[in-house]
């Protein structure tokens, strides 16, 4: 039988199970940090954009330790409406936006950005298009920060390259996306892999008790079941292959 992919769930869906979560994907605000040690010239006047922010974990850690202006964007208004909250409950709502939009198409201005940060979201839109399309949004010597599901050997089992190419089709090397980077227009400036605890203790382990209230909500539901059913082989797969991929925080500064 042929296995389900992950475009064959309905976004609504899988917004209505991670916006539940703290996180909808694998990070830490450690890593968010380290990765902010990388960006110069920070100041109250830096302008950043989190694209893909979800409900926006990363984006308070990025408002509590800058004192930046944030416009935080994704397509799904359930997890904008748990974002815009949460700014509120921790006094950042003069900072931190949540706003409603799709990452390759921003309703931003030419040279807008000084940062433009996104975890866990690239590969929606595909790693070159969207570092194409977001770097013109950006001011000269501005930063882009993304993670995003990368190879780290060259070669790996064909259970875990069918199940990544069927996810992320583009899906590639560090060295190789590195210079993707450079050839669309950044000076590549770092890139560092995320610690297993990002997927198992951040990700992975608090899937589990909504998964099994999911099921209940929506007792009866194939669809459901079979979503829960591939995120349960993502765990799986997770801990047979992380040795062969994992996100990795890109950084380039626009040239
Ligand atoms: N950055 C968050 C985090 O790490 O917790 C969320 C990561 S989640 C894996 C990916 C996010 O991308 C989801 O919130 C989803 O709604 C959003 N997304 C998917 N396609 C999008 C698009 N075309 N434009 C904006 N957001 C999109």
């Amino acid at each position: 039988m042929e296995e389900i992919t992950i475009h064959e769930f309905d976004f609504a869906l899988i917004n209505e199970f991670f916006t539940e979560l703290e996180r909808q994907g694998p990070g830490s605000p450690e890593e968010t940090i380290r990765a902010l040690g990388f960006i110069d010239n920070l100041s109250n006047k830096t302008k950043i954009a989190d694209l893909g922010c979800g409900t926006g974990a990363q984006t308070m850690v990025l408002a509590q330790n800058t004192e930046a202006t944030i416009t935080a964007l994704d397509l799904y208004a359930g997890s904008i409406d748990k974002l815009n909250v949460t700014a509120g409950k921790l006094g950042l709502q003069n900072r931190v936006k949540g706003i409603v939009g799709s990452m390759d198409n921003l309703p931003f201005q030419n040279d807008e950005f000084d940062l433009i940060w996104s975890e866990g979201a690239i590969a929606n839109v595909g790693f070159e298009k969207g570092l194409n399309h977001w770097k013109g949004f950006l001011k000269k010597d501005g930063y882009v920060a993304v993670t995003y599901e990368s190879w780290f050997t060259d070669e790996r089992p064909a259970e875990i390259e069918k199940w990544w190419l069927d996810a992320v089709p583009e899906i590639s090397t560090i060295g190789h996306n590195i210079s993707i980077m450079q050839k669309t227009g950044y000076i590549p400036v770092a890139a560092f892999t995320l610690p297993e605890n990002c997927w198992i203790d951040n990700y992975l382990i608090p899937q589990k008790a909504r998964q099994e209230e999911f099921l209940k909500i929506h007792a009866g539901n194939k669809t459901v079941e079979d979503m829960i059913a591939f995120m349960r082989r993502e765990a799986d797969l997770y801990s047979k292959y992380k040795q062969y991929y994992g996100y990795v925080f890109y950084i380039g500064k626009k040239m």
